[in-house]
């Protein structure tokens, strides 16, 4: 998935909040832990609330690039996370000076300090 396909399918999300809000539903923002709680029996979002968990929740900017670009191969949950169209969009800027180029978190070293 390129950049322009992100994009619109951004604005098409957009523009459905939009004419939600215009026949006048609420709009909800749920985490995935509220989602998984409000639904019970459902197999996906409990696979996406524990991602969520296990990548740190919202604590660092782009969770679910993080989750969708996880690397960990061996975890029962791997094959079946969230946001994998994600995978191989390249690192968001805003993750860049705390990341390496695979997405893992890079630590200052004692020497940088
Ligand atoms: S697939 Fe990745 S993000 Fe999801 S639970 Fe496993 S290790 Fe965590």
């Amino acid at each position: 998935m390129n950049q322009d396909q992100i994009d619109r399918m951004r604005e098409a999300g957009v523009k459905a909040r939009e004419e939600r809000k215009a026949r006048g539903e609420k709009i909800e923002r749920l985490t995935p832990a509220e989602k998984a709680k409000r639904n019970p029996n459902s197999r996906s979002l409990a696979v996406a609330h524990h991602c969520w968990d296990c990548s740190g929740q919202d604590a660092d900017p782009k969770v679910n690039w993080r989750i969708g670009n996880c690397e960990i191969k061996d975890c029962a949950l791997f094959l079946w996370r969230p946001h994998q169209r994600l995978f191989g969009v390249p690192l968001p800027k805003c993750l860049s000076a705390d990341y390496d180029p695979l997405g893992r978190l890079v630590s200052p070293t004692v020497a940088d300090r």
